[in-house]
């Protein structure tokens, strides 16, 4: 959807302010749906009246994204692919970060394979206030017998509610995967210049979301693609191709660049697919397991940022991992509104009469640093968050999103009691102690304020210093 303008969506709306979308006017909805915090469905006048059938066909016409969105899975564990209107973050936002499929195979002994599939399934790390996890498992035939990928997949299933990419150019190796994960909707990999008639004729009959895969050939890529759209099939995902070094890397990159730029600016429909890309190919560099699952992490780093939608890696190893759940979690939140907490009072640990209460903003990377630097530190205390649209301390103390009125009206709307502390104090960040004076008074000389470090990193030297205040 490149429409921004909510009067251009609200001419394809009933126009009654009905409000049973739960917003108050349909130019409100309209809004929502630019943002994608509200569906079609969600109106149900538009859906539900026989009067409206050409404005619902054209209002879903104008918000489908210009990279066709796919699903696979059920459930709550299912993943969007793809779904973005823009080439680059800064343009407005990515919506569906691309999921990491990590791969098991059918040569597996049954107990490593259920170890490594409940370690894939159960890997979580906490950043900037939310939990990163590994979304998708991909499955890879090695053996090429039927029956030894449906044991797998079966035994995967049984483990694992998570979304499943099923990896075999053999047919028949894919209808025994399907015969087992069919109604778990996955994704199957791959359709290729071999195999397409066979395995168009399985995505057909199973309804699945199928991979088409084209090596470094974007012509003949696109003509695979419209041949299964001519027979139905358009929950496709695109493969170009992942060379993982050399020259060919560089094409590799380019052909990404080159299929996000058809999709979302030259408006090629034929062809507006997500693209899978597979960094897991490290693995064919070298046989040193760290230089492997370092250059996989790479790969992963160029691909998320170059549009790739879907990743199938390897290493589970945390010096892998956690680069590219962070790079990951950056590229794909929202530019145009930075990661917040919720404005009030939170304790660390276990705070008392006799704990400090630290002031910070609502920028997520903000408050969980100084939160992570007190409670690492075993300092019990309360933080305050001030609501300041997300915008850190100095930039909001130089803004004015920080200043002592809003301080002290924040501590206004929790029920924290500053009667019942052994040392009534505010400590303050070091970059607004201009505030000292102003918010002291404001407190009519009640609360003792304080001028913390400007670095959270120092509050344990801090504390020794200053704490219990004299
Ligand atoms: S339900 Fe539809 S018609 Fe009613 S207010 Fe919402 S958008 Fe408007």
């Amino acid at each position: 959807m490149k429409e921004t303008s909510p009067l251009n969506l609200y001419k394809q709306l009933p126009q009654t302010n009905c409000k049973k979308c739960g917003e108050q006017t349909c130019m409100a909805y309209a809004a929502g749906l630019i943002a994608r915090t509200r569906k079609v469905e969600e109106c149900t006048p538009l859906v539900e009246e026989k009067k409206y059938a050409k404005k619902l066909e054209a209002l879903k016409s104008i918000i489908a994204p210009e990279l066709k969105m796919i699903y696979v899975g059920v459930g709550d564990k299912q993943v969007k692919i793809g779904g973005e209107d823009v080439m680059f973050r800064h343009q407005m936002t990515f919506f569906n970060k691309p999921p990491f499929a990590y791969d098991v195979t059918d040569a597996m002994e049954e107990a490593k394979l259920v170890e490594r599939v409940k370690m894939i399934s159960t890997w979580k790390k906490f950043y900037i206030g939310k939990w990163e996890r590994v979304e998708m498992i991909a499955v890879r035939s090695v053996t090429d017998d039927p029956a030894k990928f449906a044991a797998c997949i079966k035994k995967v299933m049984e483990t694992s509610d998570y979304p499943l990419i099923l990896c075999s150019f053999n047919p028949a190796v894919l209808k025994a995967g399907l015969e087992v994960a069919a109604k778990a909707k996955p994704l199957i990999y791959a359709a290729n210049k071999d195999n397409w008639k066979e395995v168009a004729q399985l995505a057909f009959d199973y309804k699945v979301p199928v991979t088409l895969s084209v090596p470094f050939d974007l012509d003949a890529l696109k003509s695979m693609a419209v041949t299964f759209a001519s027979m139905g099939l358009t929950d496709l995902v695109l493969d170009p191709g992942t060379a993982p070094n050399g020259k060919k890397l560089q094409q590799t990159l380019q052909n990404f660049i080159n299929l996000r730029r058809a999709a979302v600016e030259e408006a090629q429909r034929d062809i507006a697919y997500p693209v899978i890309a597979l960094p897991i190919n490290a693995w064919l560099t070298t046989e040193d397991p760290v230089r492997a699952a370092y250059w996989e992490s790479v790969l992963t780093a160029a691909f998320t940022i170059r549009g790739g939608a879907l990743m199938v890696k390897h290493s589970l190893g945390a010096h892998s991992m956690m680069p590219d759940m962070h790079l990951r979690f950056n590229i794909y939140t929202d530019p145009r509104k930075p990661v917040q907490v919720k404005p009030g009072i939170y304790k660390v640990g276990n705070p008392g009469v006799e704990s400090p209460v630290f002031v910070t903003t609502n920028f997520a990377l903000t408050y969980y640093t100084v939160e992570s630097d007190i409670a690492s530190n075993g300092i019990d205390a309360y933080i305050i968050s001030i609501g300041t649209d997300g915008i850190g301390v100095q930039a909001s103390v130089a803004g004015g999103q920080l200043n002592p009125t809003k301080i002290k009206d924040a501590f206004g709307e929790t029920d924290f009691k500053f009667e019942g502390q052994k040392y009534p104090a505010i400590v303050l960040p070091g970059m607004a102690a201009k505030f000292s004076g102003e918010l002291e008074e404001l407190f009519g000389g009640k609360v003792k304020i304080m001028v913390g470090p400007e670095d959270s990193g120092r509050i344990v030297g801090w504390m020794k210093d200053f704490w219990p205040p004299k």
